[in-house]
């Protein structure tokens, strides 16, 4: 039976996703092998798909499949020995643009005049398909439908002569979110977008320099965290040494993506010098602050609430407790779309620990709310098994807005906080009330004291749409969508 309810992601199958993870390597034998363990760090940013290619000499060797890291490069997979080389690049996705194929998979590599050239990208272009038309009417041939293949186009027919300054070309050319590891002939290129909007750390293993996402990739492969690489920063690794450029001058103010410390890092990753587990307690405390409520237990929704939940009882008072536990054996495969085992949705995932809760006032924690499907059935759940009151608290704002930036948000019409104001979604869920944290209260927990309107230091586009970049893509399909309403009217 399909619900017609439009909230519901899993009836209309386009499941929320969420983003990419890089990894690069220079200067270990076991570049294939150390990328392949650091991937497995990164899997939570993208379970979809991965993919490694490494540099021996002046060759380069590539696998990528479908799938997870382990059973794409671990057990008895015989990948990684057939990718030599002292230097790699890895990727795991989610498809933040550009349909689910084999072809999509990165990292992507291309031939080029100016040599070799492989690219692994978290982040996403929001001109790529307005870069994407105006190659191909130039003849072009595109052999993916990834965002990440225009840089690869665009240093292709750049007027420069050397690949570096081909590569710079490109990124002038390009906006939004990119944090990009690029294996060339001339060395491991990475860089983040002028706002860095994405996150990328730069680590050392031995005389090996490592770059990742996160800072737990480092920590999986015993490497030491050197720092953060810079917004707007490119640092080029080659056997001469490490060379930092900044392309586009010192203009910029940065903008990370505040959602990092919310819910896609992992909570045991430092991003851009902080803790992601302390930020998250702290969320859990202004919430408390802000949000109190009468109750006779905190309750994480496992395991994304998980620390904003202790720092929630711990700023309350209220006992935290594990009244939702969860499986760690539900594998995606075993939910397939279309069978009738996918009905049991959240069951499967997550079950209410009714001994406890049963006649008790219960505090539910989350991260965020995108578009309910998982409060109303957890809410549910948490009164099936007997719980007196069910009080939902947010450690986050309400999502409103739409990300551009490599998190596969929905569109605005499926977001419920964009739908609806908050006690509508309470009414939805089915709690007996609803709070979010306020942007400010998330701002205080990032360790700023204000969110300064006119300049914000984060990117929160999707609680407050203030979006940092032009968005060339977006503005061209909402022209379009006009263009189509008025010749309707006309008709
Ligand atoms: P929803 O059920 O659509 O309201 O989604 C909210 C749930 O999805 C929360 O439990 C979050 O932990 C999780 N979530 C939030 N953002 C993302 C994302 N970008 N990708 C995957 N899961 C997410």
């Amino acid at each position: 039976m399909l619900t017609t309810n439009p909230f519901d992601a899993e009836a209309y199958g386009d499941k929320l996703r969420e983003e990419c993870g890089v990894f690069g390597i220079w200067g270990s034998e076991d570049a294939a092998a150390v990328t392949a363990l650091g991937l497995h760090a990164l899997q939570h940013r993208g379970q979809e798909a991965a993919g490694i290619t490494s540099r021996h000499g002046l060759h380069f060797h590539s696998h990528r499949a479908m799938g997870r890291v382990g059973d794409i490069f671990a057990g008895k997979s015989k990948a990684v020995e057939k990718l030599p080389g002292e230097a790699a690049i890895g990727h795991v996705r989610y498809a933040t643009t550009g349909e689910t194929a084999l072809r999509n998979v990165q990292p992507l590599f291309a031939d080029l005049a100016a040599g070799g050239f492989a690219v692994a990208h978290n982040g996403n272009i929001s001109n790529a398909l307005f870069l994407r038309a105006e190659m191909n009417r130039r003849g072009s041939i595109f052999q993916s439908t990834s965002d990440t293949e225009v840089i690869i186009h665009l240093v292709a027919t750049s007027t420069y002569r050397d690949l570096l300054d081909r590569f710079i070309d490109a990124l002038r050319r390009v906006e939004g979110a990119y944090s990009l590891v690029c294996l060339t002939d001339e060395g491991l290129i990475a860089c983040r977008d002028p706002l860095g909007i994405r996150p990328l750390v730069m680590g050392k293993l031995g005389e090996a320099i490592i770059f990742a996402s996160e800072t737990v990739a480092l920590d999986m492969v015993g490497a030491t965290y050197l720092r953060s690489v810079e917004p707007g920063e490119l640092v080029i690794v080659n056997d001469e040494g490490i060379r930092s450029l900044r392309p586009f001058g010192n203009q910029h103010r940065p903008r990370p993506c505040i959602f990092e410390h919310v819910y896609f890092s992992r909570p045991d990753s430092i991003v851009d010098g902080t803790s992601v587990y302390s930020v998250r307690k702290q969320i859990g405390a202004e919430l408390a602050r802000e949000n109190t409520v009468e109750a006779d237990m905190v309750v994480p929704v496992p395991d994304s609430g998980v620390p904003a939940a202790i720092g929630y009882a711990q700023e309350s008072g209220i006992p935290f407790e594990l009244g939702i536990i969860r499986s760690h054996y539900v594998g995606r495969t075993f939910i397939q779309p279309g069978s009738e085992v996918r009905h049991l949705g959240v069951k499967l995932k997550h079950n209410a620990n009714s001994a406890l809760i049963q006649g008790k006032r219960v505090v539910l924690i989350d991260d965020s709310i995108v578009r309910g499907t998982t409060s109303m059935k957890i809410v549910q759940m948490v009164r099936d098994a007997g719980a007196s009151e069910v009080h939902m608290r947010i450690a986050s704002p309400p999502t409103r807005h739409s990300c551009f930036y490599g998190v596969n948000t929905p569109d605005r019409e499926k977001l419920l906080a964009a739908q609806m104001d908050v006690a509508a979604m309470c009414k939805h869920i089915g709690a007996d009330s609803l709070g979010f944290i306020s942007i400010e209260g998330l701002y205080r927990a990032v360790g700023e004291q204000v969110r300064e309107e006119a300049r914000p230091t984060y990117c929160d586009a999707c609680f407050t749409g203030a979006y940092p970049t032009t968005l060339t893509d977006q503005e061209d399909a909402e022209r379009k969508h006009q263009l189509q309403l008025a010749a309707r009217e006309f008709a």
